[in-house]
């Protein structure tokens, strides 16, 4: 069965440590989960995320829906034994994919009719079947169907986005009962815009229908930091503490390292894993571009304190050359450092945490990025 346990939790501040019981093992919190989009985190193996210490990754239903299909997935009993993955995974509802990637949504209450962007043939994708879809692939945690809007969007059309997040919500849950599956969570989502009372009328509406778990959702869409952050805080604000809060599609490691002071507890972004493949490298000194001239007869590592795979054994000459000259290794080893340092400042945040020195931790991490 599915539970979540707080497993610390200082008397100051809203950072906390817990841990998700899933049905593919313990997931400390919190958590990053690098995005595997297609059935695989692009450039590494399931063996090396393993390696690298990934607990949980995030499946997109929208791309294995479309491609391979159901069908396939099925044959193999669901994701994990496709992907040869036995570690947590989550996928997300298809929804923020159909609005921004597909051709031609069309939003009724029952649902969004969309055209592929692979085909161009027609599929509609409702809140029933997005649960459906899910299960097939035999996620660990499931999403909710949501509306997502662009940013800006007129207050208007963030209440009639809403009201329907609000009613597939209560859609995805009646489904995902009556399947009886409670080793599988269900995860609401908080949408809302980049209206205060909305994130909260949104929040308190979840809560009413009560889920495993609470995601928010319509962040980093281009709005500015602070107001990520505002809405980020009051949404974590209104959900029940001793539930996961998981913030949708965010962000940098400073993002990561405000949120989880706000009370977050997992995340997921593209940006460690999309910036490796664009020869951009995260280091706790700050990022560097390894294209750069400087790096040319560079015989030192990426990060001198790094004991990825990478940094252990290739210097930033070599990757450099790898990536000027367009070499394959390079999109893997890049993504395997990227993806470590991820993995290991969410492991330093939580001692930090755990030993009552987020604070601390928060200063020297700030101190040493600004180099
Ligand atoms: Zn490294």
């Amino acid at each position: 069965m599915f539970e979540f346990k707080i497993t610390c939790k200082p008397e100051t501040g809203r950072a906390r440590t817990g841990v998700l019981k899933t049905h593919h093992g313990m997931v400390q919190t919190p958590v990053f989960m690098p995005v595997g989009t297609l059935g695989t985190v692009k450039a590494v193996s399931a063996e090396e995320l393993k390696e690298i210490g990934a607990q949980i990754i995030l499946g997109n239903t929208y791309h294995l829906y479309l491609r391979p299909g159901c069908d396939v997935i099925d044959r193999f009993g669901g994701l994990h034994r496709f992907m040869h993955w036995d570690r947590a995974i989550l996928t997300d509802s298809g929804g923020f994919q159909v609005f921004s990637l597909a051709k031609l949504a069309k939003i009724q209450d029952e649902g969004v009719t969309f055209q592929s962007h692979i085909d161009g043939s027609t599929h509609m994708l409702t809140p029933e079947k997005a649960v459906e879809i899910q299960l097939t692939l035999g996620s660990d945690i499931i999403m909710c169907l949501d509306d997502c809007i662009q940013y800006p969007s007129t207050r208007n059309e963030t209440e009639t986005a809403l009201e329907l997040t609000t009613n597939w919500a209560k859609r995805c849950k009646v489904v995902w009962e009556s399947q009886g599956r409670d080793n599988i969570a269900l995860f609401g989502i908080v949408q809302g815009g980049m209206f205060e009372d909305l994130r909260k009328q949104s929040a308190e509406a979840l809560k009413e229908i009560g889920f495993s778990g609470y995601a928010i959702g319509g962040l980093s869409v281009g709005e500015p930091r602070e107001m990520l952050y505002q809405m980020a805080d009051l949404s974590l604000a209104h959900l029940p503490d001793n539930f996961p809060k998981y913030i949708m599609g965010v962000g940098t490691p400073e993002d990561l390292v405000e949120l989880v002071g706000l009370g977050a507890d997992m995340f997921d972004c593209v940006l460690p894993t999309r910036n490796a493949r664009n020869g951009q490298l995260i280091t706790r000194k700050g990022n560097l571009n390894i294209c750069n001239a400087q790096f040319k007869f560079d015989t030192g590592p990426i990060d001198e304190n790094c004991d990825c795979y990478t940094c252990r054994n290739y210097s930033r000459a070599y990757l450099r050359h790898l990536y000027l000259a367009r070499e394959l290794l390079v999109y893997r080893l890049n993504t395997i450092h990227n993806i470590h340092f991820y993995i290991t400042l969410m492991e330093e945040i939580r001692e930090a945490i755990k030993e009552n020195q987020f604070n601390e931790f928060k200063k020297q991490f700030y101190s040493m990025r600004q180099c």
